[in-house]
């Protein structure tokens, strides 16, 4: 779910489609992982998801989104029985 409303200065100037990145990397996306068994040496069991950015047009504050977050949630979960 994408910002509507800037969270640092409230202004409704929101760019949701920016990507960010590396300088040299501009069509490499930046993904988020949640490991489910994070001590393992071999087979960890991330899971992946993209980051989406949102920048304010107004302030230029960053905000950044996991866009499945039910899915490091449910990582994070098995991690903490493990
Ligand atoms: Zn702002």
């Amino acid at each position: 779910m994408l910002p509507v409303q800037c969270a640092m200065c409230r202004s409704d100037k929101i760019i949701p489609t920016a990507t960010i990145h590396e300088m040299e990397k501009r069509y490499e996306r930046l993904m988020v992982t949640v490991y489910t068994n994070p001590k393992a040496v071999f087979a960890k069991g991330g899971v992946d998801t993209w980051v989406t950015c949102a920048i304010c047009g107004e302030c230029g504050h960053i905000m950044l989104y996991a866009e499945d977050p039910q899915a490091l949630w449910q990582a994070y979960q098995a991690q903490q029985k493990g």
